[in-house]
């Protein structure tokens, strides 16, 4: 049995203040939440402050990106073993905006995957197609290229170690959800494509969907047998909505 799980990336979004109240309002809520794994993603300045706050709570804390290298010269970048060292459980990898604002190639994303686990952070694995490439029929094979570079760099195995958290780049902070039909229907094809090299790490695997979740469309989505929660960006800005996705899994 799969434990659900709901992660909020905040993306580049908060200040001191506004961060320390959204945590004492997720924390506050969180007797509420009775099945799911509950992590938050705050910008990179703010995780100290947020793991501090989620130390006595069930909540974790991840960051929303992490150098493939381990230390030195990379300017901007953060290691993993900073990311561990203030409180990081889990790292999200391959963000589609990663991928388009700022270039990350296939294999790079790989390289952090494979940076996270040896640092012994999970990595939250994001694949997805664009519309073009929905329209164009190739969806499967994007998300099958995507997932191939982490296989072909770390072997099917390293995909155990973490969570993927299939995100169509068309639903993302757009409004415009994959139906529950559609979202599964990819969901199952990368459970499927995983389990033809190895079935126990399909079975155990957590498959997020993103884009555009709410609390209007979460139940839906998480019911689906192959959708084992979601990674918010717009509506983990709010406790209230945070918390009414996180209960939906219930
Ligand atoms: C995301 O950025 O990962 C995301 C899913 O954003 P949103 O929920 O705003 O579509």
């Amino acid at each position: 049995m799969r434990q659900p799980m709901v992660a909020g990336n905040w993306k580049m979004n908060g200040s001191s203040d506004s961060v320390k109240e959204l945590i004492a309002g997720i924390k506050a809520g969180m007797d509420s939440v009775s099945k799911a794994e509950v992590v938050v993603c705050p910008p990179a300045v703010y995780i100290p402050r947020v793991a501090g706050a989620a130390a006595d709570s069930e909540i974790k804390v991840g960051s929303q990106n992490i150098c493939d290298e381990d230390k030195g010269a990379f300017t901007g970048e953060i290691s993993g073993e900073m990311l561990k060292d203030v409180g990081c459980e889990y790292a999200i990898i391959g963000h589609s905006e990663r991928r388009a604002l700022y270039g990350e190639s296939d294999e790079l994303v790989a390289k952090r995957f494979a940076a996270a686990r040896r640092n012994g952070i999970k990595p939250i694995f994001c694949i997805g197609e664009t519309l073009e490439e929905r329209e164009s029929g190739t969806t499967n094979d994007v998300c099958a290229r995507q997932i191939d570079a982490v296989i072909a760099l770390e072997g099917v195995e390293a995909l155990a170690d973490g969570v993927i958290a299939y995100e169509p780049v068309w639903a993302i902070g757009t409004g415009k959800t994959a139906t529950p039909e559609q979202a599964q229907e990819v969901h199952a094809f990368i459970r499927g494509k995983i389990a033809a090299l190895n079935a126990d790490v399909a079975d155990g695997l957590r498959i997020l969907y993103g884009g555009s979740m709410n609390a209007g469309n979460a139940k839906e989505l998480i019911g689906q047998p192959d959708i084992d929660g979601g990674l918010i960006g717009g509506a983990s800005l709010k406790a209230e909505d945070f918390l009414a996705i996180c209960t939906a899994a219930n």
